[in-house]
């Protein structure tokens, strides 16, 4: 199975979305967040590209964004990664909305949570 997020780096096959060596996400897999459950593709909230389903669990940002260096706040800033950003994202503070906008976005499914009473 190939994806747009593997690449061969001299002899080993690297996921580009989490920088590891794992086999292509599925069409099945899923990563459960809050009440929404994902499929591939997965994106990053901050910059929007595709990222795997282990990066997206991990850290819901490719691992750039996740260490700051595409925010000019941040002592890691590098001009190289500045970009715009995506349709969902939102100003800190306001999760739950860039949530609801990512969800509008890319889709996701609703489940119930069980709940323990
Ligand atoms: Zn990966
Ligand atoms: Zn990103
Ligand atoms: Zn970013």
């Amino acid at each position: 199975m190939t994806s747009a997020l593997q690449a061969v780096i001299g002899d080993r096959e690297i996921c580009l979305g989490c920088g590891g060596q794992h086999v292509p996400d599925s069409p099945d897999t899923w990563v459960q967040w809050g009440r929404w459950r994902f499929y591939p593709p997965f994106y990053c909230l901050c910059c929007g590209r595709e990222i795997c389903a282990r990066q997206f669990a991990y850290g819901k940002c490719c691992g750039i964004c996740d260490m700051g260096a595409c925010d000019p706040n941040n002592s890691v800033y590098r001009l190289e990664y500045a970009h715009e950003h995506p349709s969902w994202w939102r100003p800190f503070g306001n999760r739950d909305e860039m949530w609801q906008a990512y969800v509008e976005a890319v889709g996701g499914v609703e489940v119930e949570i069980p709940t323990l009473d």
